[in-house]
């Protein structure tokens, strides 16, 4: 079920990865050309990005609401930004009018729920890490009846794994749910399966969690690692990649454990990455071991933390985070 859907959302993932290249290629060049703190480029970068998703999901599924991060307010930050989004997205929508590029922004006002099917989107995660000139991803779901049906994340800067033999910089994942999960080098054809790890010894397990530090409490993570015997280093990595890598197997933990107890997750920041991480034998809860919740609108459910893990493994980590929070 859903082929169509991921073969067409793998097709428009891949074709706004070129637009964001581009526009991380630009910061990158420019250097310290882009002051500190001016968060222009990934603005532009993001509101392209979701123009360009949502034109395409309206004309290929006309029915489907969207449920994305951006909305055409962002448009006004800056005197020029409008024109500069627009000639973006005419690169690939050439008769694009400004009035056409407001309304497939604000077409992602979708408010969520358990009804009916949305897409989820998040043109562009890990905007720190983008703008920093590393690792983001483009996270694009189908949510039905409440539940990530779909998921795909466009990770234009993961590289390839060890056993892939490549230099080859950049992978899209995708899923359905009840079809496993593959992932294969942006703009080619070939798939591989993507499985979890088979580590059973939580000690040999590596935790993947945030660069930024105001995401997620590094210092309990370090303690949880610890209390499981691992002496591997965090693999520390901006955005869904964190999935990604858990899928893959090149991580066998992924722990988000709040700094901000008031923090509430969002939808668009787990949607894709968590259906991948489960349909490539994973699983995904709360603190409590809680499946999440994606059908309470655009925040997730009332959960506290996020631990994402082979499966193997998952119930040891859930003992030893408790025991941790719970200090
Ligand atoms: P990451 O790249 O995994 O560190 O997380 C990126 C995402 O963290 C962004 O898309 C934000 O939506 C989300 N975020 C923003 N503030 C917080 C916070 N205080 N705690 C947890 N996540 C946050
Ligand atoms: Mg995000």
């Amino acid at each position: 079920m859903y082929e169509k859907e991921l073969e067409t959302a793998a097709e428009i993932v891949f074709d706004v990865c070129g637009l964001t290249r581009r526009v991380q290629e630009a910061i990158v060049a420019a250097g310290d050309a882009v002051t500190k703190g001016d968060r222009s480029p990934v603005t532009l970068a993001d509101l392209a990005a979701q123009a360009i998703v949502s034109r395409h999901l309206g004309d290929q599924f006309v029915d489907d609401p969207l449920l994305a991060e951006e909305d055409s307010d962002a448009l006004a930050s800056s005197d020029d930004m409008a024109a500069r989004v627009l000639a973006e997205v005419r690169s690939h929508f050439p008769m694009m009018t400004h009035d056409a590029m407001v309304t497939a922004l604000d077409r992602g006002d979708h408010r969520g729920g358990d009804e009916g099917r949305y897409w989820v989107l998040d043109p562009i995660d890990g905007t720190k890490g983008f703008l920093r000139g590393d690792q983001y991803a483009v996270a694009l779901a189908l949510v039905d009846g409440g539940q990530p049906v779909v998921g795909v994340l466009g990770c234009p800067n993961l590289p390839s794994p060890a056993d892939h033999g490549s230099s080859d910089t950049g992978w899209l994942f995708g899923a359905t749910r009840g079809g496993g999960a593959w992932c294969r080098v942006i703009g080619r054809e070939d798939r591989r399966a993507v499985e979890v790890d088979d580590v059973t010894d939580p000690a040999r397990a590596v935790v993947c969690e945030s660069v930024v530090a105001a995401h997620a409490a590094h210092s309990v993570q370090g303690r949880i690692a610890d209390r499981l015997g691992i002496s591997a280093e965090p693999y520390r990595i901006d955005s869904q990649c964190k999935y990604a890598v858990v899928a893959r197997g090149e991580a066998s933990i992924y722990l988000r454990l709040p700094r901000d107890v008031s923090y509430r997750e969002k939808v668009w920041d787990h949607a894709a990455g968590a259906l991948i991480v489960e349909e490539a034998g994973g699983r995904v809860t709360d603190l409590n071991g809680d499946p999440l919740d994606f059908s309470s609108g655009r925040l997730l459910g009332n959960h506290r933390g996020i631990v994402c893990t082979n499966g193997a493994i998952h119930d040891r980590v859930l003992d030893a985070a408790r025991a941790e929070m719970d200090r």
